[in-house]
Parts: structure tokens; sequence; C-alpha cells
């Protein structure tokens, strides 16, 4: 090897090391709100969390609101400082915030903030006109909104609102999740089809349903007190300049943490916050291939 190669390889290394510290000091700060919920936020946050920081993509904060019977004074402390993050989670559903808190989530949202709703956080905030429409649609009732879902051939069937079902979900099962455009950033390299684990499977959202794309969905069988549509798993909701991400999948921690549901979420939180996804696909993104879905 001459003196120039030598040379070469050394500044290819010196670059390589250096862009490699700047990729690390490049890290998306991420909060997760959680504290109340009709769900065990103390079991699943950590599951949330342990997944996005084994990414090396995030840093993750988690703030924890007040407890229902605390008192008011304890939800005057609570003032998150949106602008120190990229994106948003909410695992929470529980009391309206604050006004102030309101204000400033629509602040951070409104410039360009990203902002993840995971599993029952569809439920949140009911009546919050801003948020439902940021979530495009959620854990509603039929009279609360339009709803969306797929027929068998693809197409987005539009039900109005008060016509239909409202949300609900069958017992807990095995089921298929069908990806619906792999041209996402979030969803480029996932596999067409996979099966999910014995989890929850939403079906009849209801809400505003405005600029929500559907990047996969689960068929809901009759057989399994469903709607026979294809029901939206994963969305996103375009809000003014932000992104918006939502994944339903997820009941408990054991639904949450399974690579399919962690990598959907983690690529959904890198993605609402900075518009792309670098976060690969693993090769145990489907765990059971060939397993068959629960039908009764
Ligand atoms: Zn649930």
């Amino acid at each position: 090897m001459g003196r120039m190669c030598r040379w070469l390889v050394v500044c290819v290394a010196l670059v390589a090391a250096l862009a490699g510290q700047a990729q690390a000091a490049e890290k998306i700060n991420l909060l997760i709100i959680d504290g109340q919920h009709n769900h065990n936020w103390k079991a699943t946050t950590p599951v949330v969390k342990d997944a996005l920081l084994k990414t090396e993509r995030f840093t993750v904060d988690v703030a924890t609101t007040p407890a229902a019977k605390d008192p008011k004074e304890d939800w005057d402390k609570f003032r998150p400082d949106f602008s120190k993050y990229g994106v948003v989670l909410i695992n929470y559903h529980g009391q309206a915030w604050p006004k102030e808190v309101n204000e400033a989530m629509t602040k951070f949202i409104e410039g360009g903030g990203g902002l993840v709703f995971y599993h029952a956080a569809v439920f949140s905030h009911q009546g919050w006109p801003e948020w439902n429409k940021m979530m495009g649609m959620g854990w509603r009732p039929a009279n609360f909104g339009d709803r969306i879902a797929l027929d068998d051939s693809g197409k987005v069937v539009r039900e109005e609102k008060g016509k239909g079902l409202g949300s609900s979900h069958g017992p807990a099962h095995a089921f298929e999740v069908i990806a619906r455009d792999k041209e996402h950033p979030v969803m480029k390299g996932v596999p067409d089809k996979w099966l999910h684990v014995k989890d929850e499977l939403y079906h009849g959202m209801r809400g505003p349903c405005e600029n929500v794309s559907i990047l996969a969905t689960a068929f809901s069988s009759k057989e399994m007190k469903g709607t026979g549509m294809h029901e939206p798993m994963v969305w996103t909701v375009a809000y003014g300049k932000a992104r918006v991400f939502v994944s339903v999948l997820g009941h408990d921690a054991g639904s949450t943490g399974v690579p399919d549901a962690a990598t959907l979420l983690a690529r959904g939180t890198e993605w609402a916050a900075t518009g792309q996804v670098t976060i690969p696909v693993p090769a145990e993104f489907n765990a059971t291939p060939g397993a068959k879905p629960d039908t009764k």
C-alpha cells in the first residue's frame, strides 16, 4: 500500500468516526406522557421506553401526571416543557389536562412537533376537538364522527357519523396484520402481512378522519365479534406541519414488546419526529412465520 493510500484509509476512518459521533449526538428527544389510564400504564411504559432506547435513536423522558385523586396543586406543577422534545408519545387516558398543558401541546404540534398515540391512548381527551383532529379517529361512540375501514378489495369505505358501529373489540386473539402502504417510510421493508400475537383488535374507530393515511389493517372477523371489515391498526395523520403516528397494537406489556408492534412503534416515532426512518426492520419482525390466526 502506497503512502497516499494509507493516508486515504486514515482519512476515511476519521470521517466515518466523526460522522458516527455526529449521528450519536443527533438523538431524537422523546417524551412519554402517562399517569392515568384504563390500561396498565405502569407495566407498558417501561416496555415502550426500552423498545425505543434499544434502537439507540432516542433519548426518553417520561412525564407522569398526577393520579385522579391527587390535589389540584399537583396539577399546577404538571407543566411538561415540550420545546425540549422532537416527539411526544401518549400512553394516557384520564382527566383532562390543565388548559396551560393543552395550549403548550397545541403550540408544540403547530410548530411541527411529532405526536404518537399508542394503543388505548386513542381513548383520551374526547372533549378536546383539536386532539380528535390530531389522532384522526379514536375510541368513540358511533355518533361522535365518521369511521373508515377497508373492504376485501382494499378500498377505503367511509361510514358516516351515527351510522353503524361505535368503537369496540372482540375477545383478544392472534390476528394477521396486512401492510397497506409499503412506500411509506415506516412500512418500507415490513412484510406484506404477518401474524400479531394475541391482542385486542380494535374496530369502529370514530372521529373527524381528516388527512388520515392507513398504513396497516387487520381483518375483524364476525366470528371474533368483529365487523367483517379490515380495520385500521396503524395510521398517520397530517395535522398542519406536524406528523402524527397512531398504532393501536399492544394492549399489555407482552403484545407491546413483540418485534412487530415494538418495531412499528419505534419506526413510527422516528418518522413523526423527522419524516424519515433509519431504524431497521429486524429479521424476527414476523415472530411466528406460517402460524395461523385464531378463528374462535
Ligand atoms: Zn386494550
